[in-house]
């Protein structure tokens, strides 16, 4: 097979298929089949956007079903049937048993655009234009999710100067050497601090793309507390962390807090089609008809994956509790001894948003790297690429998890010349360990 066509054709700007330079032709579950036949185990997950694995086969079936039946497939943001059930299945199973009252909103259909609407909402709702955001954010490629990211790379991308955003410690950024949020509460006091007030602060609870730092749920609520005191809007962006990656639905739950914007979109199909939402409170829903509006908001198809995925894993908490909870032990489990092994390393992140950072900064690459060549897709996060990322689908079997984690253990003894003890793939034993 001749892969030119991919550099003669396909712009520079191409990065996935540069450090994992396989044809992938076939997926199921965590696994991609390469042209060639090389079968690999997919700890990356569409960056989080396949946390029911690759082509989960009620999501297929759901899919042809749907098709075959004759349904429109785009829509812009009319009424179906596929949406009608969607938004009466979101309710009933993802935001009510949760306490949930928000308005849902169809963005367009990718991570940035739900930003991007949800700082559009914030500043409309407001009045004021100045937003908050976090050392290390991600948010997104489009201007107004880039100005509130972190990456200097990715922010010299736009070309022009990146306004009205300004960024504060995300949380431990000072090592705890300092009080939470103490610079930003006596600044917003001051009306001589120059500080603008902000119309909104955008958090991830789990930085995805800037290196996985997990914010502790005291922080969490020191910052929605914050919030609320001084009349700011919190905007959690979810598209990452969200839909079960962190252990559960929202990854702001464990922290009670209840954000007054949230971001969806990645895993909210299910499926890996391009869905996303925003979510708001009622009395935030300022918008006038088709003030925000966008070719692809009725995606029928992500819908019917979507409300075939809620049915499948959130109609009750078995899933979370049962097969997630599990697989997030045996992860982080493993993660702790490569990190335990490996002197000035930590394990990153929280539930299935996780990863090892190394103290030498070109380690994680190159045990993404060792792990390619032994079948394993893994990549890094952080701003020099310091934390191997760990990211399986939620619904990996536990012996095929076991599996990649020892690749990944092997990898990095391979990397660092450490011996870390790998464990026989059976995974019973050390499941219940
Ligand atoms: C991926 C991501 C986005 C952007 O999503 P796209 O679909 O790539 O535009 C925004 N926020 C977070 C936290 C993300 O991980």
């Amino acid at each position: 097979m001749n892969n030119e066509i991919f550099e003669t054709t396909e712009s520079a700007v191409r990065s996935y298929s540069r450090s994992w330079p396989a044809v992938f032709e076939k997926a199921s579950g965590s696994k991609q089949v390469s042209e060639d036949g090389t079968e690999y185990l997919d700890f990356f997950a569409g960056a989080g956007a396949l946390n029911y694995g690759h082509n989960h086969p009620k999501l297929v079936a759901a899919i042809s079903e749907y098709i075959a039946g004759g349904g429109p497939l785009h829509s812009l943001d009319m009424m179906t049937p596929a949406k009608r059930e969607f938004l009466t299945t979101f309710r009933e199973l993802i935001l009510e048993p949760r306490n949930l009252d928000y308005k849902v909103m169809f963005p367009g259909p990718t991570g940035t655009n739900t930003v991007e609407a949800a700082l559009k909402l914030a500043r409309k709702v407001t009045g004021r234009q100045h937003v908050l955001s976090f050392t290390n954010a991600f948010h997104g490629m489009t201007l107004g999710s880039l100005s509130v990211t972190g990456n200097s790379m990715k922010r010299k991308g736009a070309g022009i100067p990146l306004t009205n955003s300004s960024k504060i410690p995300y949380d431990d950024y000072l090592n705890g050497e300092t009080e939470d949020f103490i610079w930003l509460e006596r600044v917003l006091e001051d009306s001589g601090s120059g500080v603008d007030k902000p119309a909104a602060i955008i958090v991830e609870t789990i930085q995805g793309e800037g290196g996985l730092r997990a914010a502790r749920a005291e922080w969490l609520r020191g910052l929605a507390d914050l919030c609320q005191r001084h009349d700011i809007l919190l905007i959690v962006d979810d598209v990452q962390a969200g839909c079960g990656r962190s252990g559960s639905f929202f990854s702001f739950e464990e922290a009670g807090i209840t954000p007054d914007i949230v971001c969806v979109s990645k895993s909210i199909s299910g499926s890996g089609l391009p869905l996303a939402l925003t979510l708001f409170k009622p009395e935030l829903d300022v918008w006038e008809p088709g003030e925000h509006n966008g070719t692809f908001r009725g995606n029928n198809l992500a819908f019917v994956t979507a409300t075939t995925a809620f049915k499948e894993f959130w109609s009750d908490d078995s899933f979370e509790k049962g097969q997630l909870a599990e697989a997030i032990d045996l992860t982080q489990d493993k993660l702790m001894k490569i990190a335990a092994a490996v002197d000035g390393s930590s394990v990153r992140g929280r539930g299935l948003l996780t990863g090892v950072c190394f103290e030498d900064p070109e380690v994680a690459g190159k045990v993404a790297a060792e792990a390619f060549q032994r079948g394993l897709l893994v990549e890094t996060s952080g701003p020099q690429d310091e934390v191997l990322k760990v990211m399986p689908p939620l619904t990996t079997p536990l012996e095929e998890l076991q599996r990649g984690l020892n690749i990944i253990t092997e990898a990095v003894s391979a990397v660092t010349g450490v011996e870390i003890a790998v464990e026989d793939t059976t995974g019973n034993t050390l499941v219940t360990s």
